[in-house]
Parts: C-alpha cells; structure tokens; sequence
C-alpha cells in the first residue's frame, strides 16, 4: 500500500478557508526563533502579572494545539477527528504540580476523560503524566536509587494507589492508559511504577503501556529486557514509541553536571534507534494467526516512521484495524499524516491536550519551540497548508 501524504484535500478536509489562514499565520510565526523567543518572554510575563493576554493566547496557539480548557470544550475537537475517523487521546496537560490535592485532582480529571468514552467513539486511548500525580523530588530519589525516607514511602504508597485507580477504571471500561516518558533523571522512576501497572493490570488484555524515548542511547536493549520480562512473567507489553522532547535540556545538563549525554550523537542515531524498536515490536507481534502479547503506538510526525510501520504491519498479514497497533500524532500537527492513515484503514488517534490556559504553557512552549525550525515540522506543515490553499484557489 502506498500511503501519499501529500494528498491536502484528505489532510484538510474538516478546515474552513479560516482554519488554514490562521494555521499559516501561526506557523509563519513559529518559523522565526526571534519571535517565538520574544513571544515566549512577553506571555510568560504578561501571564504573572495579569495582563490581559489569554484572549490572544486563546486565539492562536491554544486554539491550534489544545481542545478547550475542559473535558467538555474539548468534545467539538473529538468529534470533528472523528468524523475523519481520527480518534482523541485526551491528555490533561497540567504540569509541575506540586501537592496532593493538584495529585488527585489530575486522577480525577484522568477518569473524567476515560468516562466521557462511554458517550463519545473514538476514545480507546488515554495518558497521564508521572509528574501529573508524583512529587518531583520523589521521582529523582527513585531513579537515583536513593533508600527512600518514611515520608517519600509514604507518599510512594499514594502514588501507586492514583496508578491502580485509574489503571482499574481504564480495565473495567475495555480502555488502554498510556503513561508519558519525562526526564532521563525522572524516568527510572517512571519507568518501575509502568512496569509494576503493566504487571498487575495487562493479564488479559493491554490496560496500560508504557513511553520509550529513541533519543537515548541504548533503547533497544530497554525494550528487549522488558519484552523479555513481559513474557518472563505472563502479561500483555504495551509501548508508545517516541523520539524523545527534552533533547536540549537533557544535553544541557548532562554538560553542566559533568556525566555522558544519554542522548544519541545525532538526529540519524535517534532515526535508526526508533526504526530498529519498531521493527522489534512489530516481530513481537507476528503475524495475526498467532499474535504475540504486545501492542503499540507509534507516536510521531515522522513521515518514513508513520510509513514503515504501516508496511511492516499490512505484510505480516495484518487488516490495520483488528492489529493492537495506534499511529498518534499532536493535536494541531501533522494532519497530513493522521488523516490519510485514517483514510487507509489504519488505527490513529490524536494527543488532545485540554487544561486551563495558565496551566497548558509549559506544553504549548514546548510546541512553539519544537515547530522553531523551517527545516522540520514548521516548514512540512506550511509546505502542505501552501498546497491546499493553492488547491482550493484551482477548484473554486
Ligand atoms: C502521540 C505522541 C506522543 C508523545 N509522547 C511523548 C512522551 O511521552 N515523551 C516525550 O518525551 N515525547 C513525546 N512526544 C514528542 C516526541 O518525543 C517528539 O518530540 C516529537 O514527536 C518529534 O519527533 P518526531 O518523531 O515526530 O519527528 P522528527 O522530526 O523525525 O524528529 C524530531 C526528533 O528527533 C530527535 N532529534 C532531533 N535532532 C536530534 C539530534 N541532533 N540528535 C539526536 N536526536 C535528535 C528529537 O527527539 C526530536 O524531537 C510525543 C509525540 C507524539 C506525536
């Protein structure tokens, strides 16, 4: 099957001639390090003192990467994707909490989401994040393997039980979790509470999977050893594979503190490294006549990753649809890519992040920062906005 996503009337077919004005304006914007620069000094600023900035903030970049600033806003979002049979991973995207009422509250909105796929189609993935329910500091002191004070076991112990009760609600509504990666210096942690979820809820079926990071080195041997531990002791193997968002400050500090970057030399390095993971899950998997106990989601943007998954799925004799494989891309990204996938038949679904606005910066930072680049997402999606505002200019 050749997948062409190049094919703009597909990739845009729910925008209205406004939706494409304003995604070229913005990314024209996000083009410019200079302004993404400044803008990200002035809102941070603006947003401490109470200066009237939301409404803008609301207009442009929330509005082309966030669903809403609730469960409930966010559900014209889930059903135009899922109009083009594009599902919503609902992601409560609050960061750097730091108490236990901010822990729960994140559970809670976390069973919101899950409830809400009862009503609405297109909602068989959810996702939080360690952070979102776990002290920061703890999570450093597990990854360090730190012996852990009365008080961090404690709060360990609070920790597991938001796990197990979102982990019981997603087994009890037929849906799967996934829990995000973070930090290397975080994510031991992260990665030893997955596992333990993975261990106790994945018997049957994929309720929770866990998040690799390709950007780091040695990431295929992490997934042999836990595929390996998987069928050691008898459960289901979930895993998001991603290339990793926190390239720039894991080098930088690995620089200042003196120890070896964990992050591959170059971006080819990170590219062999998610190509090769994929390769291994999908020969895990096998062929549909007697599947391995695994699933996956290939989370990225990466046109020949999206592909090669897609090729490597449909000649192991798989119909995409009944395989326990997700392509995911970001909400307000990469339409290109989710849209014709969905047109192929294939299971994709969209990260929907939704929170209020103060809350969402550190996400909608990361994306102004990560789109700062013509050479890379910034310039593919303006290059495909370009195509189809010229299109439609021809057929009107
Ligand atoms: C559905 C979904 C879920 C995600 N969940 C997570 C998550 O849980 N945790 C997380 O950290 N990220 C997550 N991400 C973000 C992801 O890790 C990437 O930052 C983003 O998707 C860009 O990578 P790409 O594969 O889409 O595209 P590409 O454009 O092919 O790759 C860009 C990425 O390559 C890597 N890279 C770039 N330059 C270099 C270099 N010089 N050396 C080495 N590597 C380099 C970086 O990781 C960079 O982000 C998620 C993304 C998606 C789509």
């Amino acid at each position: 099957m050749k997948l062409d996503f190049s094919d703009t009337a597909l990739a845009f077919q729910h925008a209205s001639p406004a939706d494409i004005r304003r995604a070229r304006l913005l990314f024209g914007v996000l083009a410019s390090p200079a302004l993404v620069s400044t803008g990200k000094t002035l809102s941070l600023w603006a947003l401490k003192w109470r200066l009237p900035v939301k409404g803008l903030i609301r207009a442009t970049v929330f509005r082309q990467f966030c669903g809403g600033e609730t469960v409930a806003e966010s559900r014209p979002a889930i059903q135009r994707l899922w109009s083009g049979g594009v599902g919503s991973i609902l992601d409560y995207s609050v960061e750097g909490q730091t108490t236990d009422a901010a822990f729960d509250q994140t559970v809670e909105v976390a069973l919101q989401t899950l409830a809400l796929a009862a009503t609405e189609p297109g909602l068989s993935l959810g996702v939080f994040k360690m952070t979102g329910i776990a002290p920061h500091d703890l999570l450093e002191h597990m990854t360090l393997g730190a012996e852990l004070t009365a008080a961090e076991s404690h709060q360990l112990e609070k920790v597991r039980a938001r796990v197990r009760r979102m982990a019981q609600f997603a087994a009890k509504s037929g849906r799967t979790l996934m829990i995000d990666a973070e930090e290397t210096w975080i994510q031991g942690a992260i990665d030893q509470l997955a596992r333990e979820a993975m261990q106790e809820f994945n018997r049957d079926r994929l309720v929770i999977m866990t998040t690799i990071q390709c950007y780091r080195v040695g990431r295929q041997a992490q997934l042999r050893a836990d595929l390996d531990h998987a069928s050691a002791h008898g459960y289901f193997y979930g895993v998001k594979l991603v290339r990793g968002a926190y390239m720039e400050k894991e080098r930088e500090r690995a620089a200042t503190l003196g120890y070896p970057s964990p992050i591959q030399p170059d971006k080819a390095g990170t590219d062999t490294e998610y190509d090769a993971c994929g390769r291994m899950m999908l020969e895990a998997l096998g062929r549909p006549d007697s599947p391995g106990r695994v699933g996956m989601v290939f989370g990225t943007h990466n046109e020949d990753s999206n592909r090669l998954g897609a090729e490597l799925l449909t000649s192991q004799g798989w119909n995409p649809q009944d395989a326990p494989i997700w392509f995911a891309q970001l909400y307000g990204m990469s339409d290109f890519i989710s849209f014709v996938m969905a047109h192929h038949g294939f299971r994709v679904a969209k990260y929907l992040p939704f929170g209020p606005i103060v809350n969402v910066m550190p996400y909608l930072l990361r994306r102004a920062e990560e789109n700062t680049s013509v050479a890379g997402q910034t310039g593919r999606e303006l290059l495909m906005l370009r195509k189809e505002a010229a299109r439609r200019k021809q057929v009107s």
